[in-house]
């Protein structure tokens, strides 16, 4: 398929074609370009730094402000700092319950619904904030070269899930970036060590990424110029913190501090004193704080932290195993993240499997760095790679209130198969139709139908039981199926739609213009419409609360729980979503008590007079 370089803001041909590389991290975002053959990372005005910390801090008047400088409030306002978005990305609250606590901000409660960050009245979801960051380093890059930016690859861990893909590539959108594709971070990473140039290359590599607070490592086939993660493995809370926390613990015990008497801010002077040790010891023998109080010898250093390092090991074995293949078909091990320039770390990769351990790219910069490579390769610049057949556009079907559900994204790999599960939204439901759409915005009005059908005979369940799978198949013909099963009653239905979906490239340019102009005002729109489904279907499941525990529930309570069904009603006939998640939140906290009393009411009922 022929490529034409549009420019999204005013719709014209653009000469040359310059598509920018994001590695969207936890704790830190990296911007790299590749032009004429040579890659470049983008720093600060001063030239000081590549790293953009990954925080987005809101002040009083909701001014935003995002990396160094809102880093700086981690400290003076916890509340309306917001770090590690990228753990809350495509996640419910249940994903998240052990780790709310540990988070100096306030994540909403709602069960499986998307999380959202509450700051002062407003709700934000993880979409959004990652959408800042990616802003940001939009206009970062746009300085540096004094010309508009519009097209990104953005880089996400081998594990994201198919909704956490999703959130990154709606938050690239809402940041006013058409992505191009998302890459797996262990891929971007090869590509900056130059594989996957050679046709005729088959290689297995273990990339290994040790960042500030996550390890993983992923096991990669690279045949072909064709990167296929075999296994990944890791822990999402390992990390150079842990490094810094045993070296805090070893002054503690050496220095005779009671961590318990001690100031917030003497542990914040122990953490910076720490993390400093650390680095400097990746260089040199001893370390000295400037004050004479604190020292610890590399020696030490690698005591401590030798259990860590081997906890990872343990996880390299495991993504062995799951691959299937053994140790020595491993050929390299690549080194990405901050913490693999701790030098125990490539020595006892090295003395364990006696390969090489690829460490000549900065570990920071090495995934953005890929990324502008697979930029380059997707704008057709780098002619030695091999260029895999994708979708066009996203295809999916639409849900309840008019919203498009993608199940294809755009620039998938064909052949390709997905598939996801759906419901009915009211009771004895019999049909269900099938609308199949093509396109990028988040209403299905702005979208092109390709057809629909209609699963008949489903038979009569309460709402929410159903369980409808729909899969869309496409070979490698570019035909596409749609098929749809409810498992319970095994029904099935299938429509077949032809190649391309009958659209010039034209359209096509078009479609994803207006998908990027309007990115704003349909997640706003699309926001206030899961609100408003979510808001219905409490008010039926409240309905049938109290009827169904009328004689558990006290008056007062029964009359509380219409206040606030009412309310909820009210502001759905508004337009303000923020106002409405308050009213469900109020709901929701209102009501999970009584929940629980009714629940507990009628197990105990169920049991008496049972024999056990
Ligand atoms: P990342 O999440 O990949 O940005 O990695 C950040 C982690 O790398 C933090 O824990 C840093 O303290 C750590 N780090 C950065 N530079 C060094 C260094 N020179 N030696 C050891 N650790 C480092």
């Amino acid at each position: 398929m022929a490529k034409i370089p549009i420019n999204m803001k005013s719709g014209e041909i653009e000469e040359s074609e310059l598509i920018i590389g994001i590695d969207l991290g936890t704790t830190n975002s990296l911007v790299a370009y590749l032009k004429d053959g040579k890659t470049t990372i983008v720093k600060d005005v001063a030239g000081r730094t590549s790293l953009v910390p990954s925080i987005v801090y809101f002040d009083s008047e909701e001014n935003i402000i995002v990396g160094e400088v809102a880093k700086m409030h981690l400290v003076s306002d916890p509340e309306r700092t917001i770090y590690s978005v990228k753990r809350l990305l495509g996640k419910s609250y249940n994903d998240l319950e052990n780790y709310s606590s540990k988070l100096s901000y306030e994540i909403i409660d709602e069960e499986d619904q998307l999380v959202k960050v509450k700051i002062g009245k407003r709700f934000h979801s993880p979409v959004k904030l990652s959408a800042e960051i990616l802003k940001y380093l939009k206009s970062r890059v746009e300085n540096h070269l004094g010309r508009e930016v519009s097209k990104a690859v953005i880089t996400v861990p081998a594990y994201f899930n198919d909704s956490q893909r999703q959130a990154t590539r709606d938050a690239g959108k809402l940041a006013g970036l058409e992505v191009l594709r998302i890459v797996n971070e262990p891929t971007a990473a090869s590509l900056a060590y130059g594989y996957g140039k050679k046709a005729e290359e088959s290689e297995v590599v273990a990339v290994y990424d040790l960042g500030g607070g996550t390890f993983d490592v992923s096991i990669l086939r690279i045949d072909n110029g064709v990167f296929d993660v075999m296994a990944t493995n890791g822990d999402t809370f390992l990390g150079g913190d842990d490094f810094d926390r045993a070296i805090i613990d070893y002054w503690i015990q050496t220095n005779g501090i009671n961590e318990e008497e001690i100031s917030n801010q003497q542990k914040q002077i122990l953490r910076i004193r720490a993390e400093e040790a650390k680095k400097q010891l990746s260089v040199s023998d001893q370390y000295l704080s400037e004050d004479g109080e604190f020292k610890i010898s590399k020696d030490q250093f690698e005591r401590l932290i030798q259990k860590l390092i081997d906890k990872t090991i343990v996880h390299i074995e495991h993504a062995i195993k799951n691959a299937g293949i053994s140790k020595s078909e491993i050929n390299k091990f690549i080194l990405v993240g901050g913490s693999t320039r701790v030098p125990l770390v490539k020595q006892t990769l090295e003395s364990r499997y006696e390969i090489e351990v690829m460490d000549d790219i900065d570990p920071d910069e090495v995934v953005a760095l890929g990324a502008a490579v697979q930029a380059d390769i997707l704008a057709g610049n780098t002619q030695n790679y091999l260029l895999i057949d994708v979708t066009p556009l996203s295809l999916g079907i639409e849900t309840v209130g008019g919203l498009m559900d993608v199940i294809i994204s755009r620039n998938s790999k064909v052949p390709v198969a997905a598939g996801r599960q759906y419901t009915s939204s009211v009771d004895g439901q019999k049909n269900l139709r099938i609308s199949v759409y093509q396109g990028e915005r988040e209403l299905v009005e702005y979208n092109r139908k390709l057809g629909e059908f209609i699963l008949t005979d489903i038979p009569p369940m309460a709402a929410g039981m159903p369980k409808i799978e729909v899969h869309f198949i496409i070979d490698a013909d570019g035909i596409l199926k749609v098929r749809a099963k409810e498992l319970r009653s095994g029904k099935f239905e299938e429509l077949k739609i032809q190649s391309q979906y009958g659209i010039s490239e034209e359209e096509m340019a078009k479609m994803l213009i207006d998908s990027i102009k309007n990115a704003e005002q349909d997640m706003a729109a699309k926001a206030l419409l899961e609100a408003r489904n979510e808001a219905r279907s409490i008010v039926i499941s409240t309905e049938k609360f109290i009827e169904q525990n009328k004689d558990i529930l006290t008056e007062d309570e029964k009359s509380v729980l219409k206040n606030k069904m009412a309310l909820i009603q009210k502001k759905m006939a508004l337009e303000d979503k923020d106002e409405l998640n308050e009213a469900i939140h109020e709901m929701n906290a209102f009501s999970r008590p009584l929940a629980e009393r009714a629940m507990n009411h009628n197990i105990r009922k169920a049991l008496s007079g049972k024999k056990i």
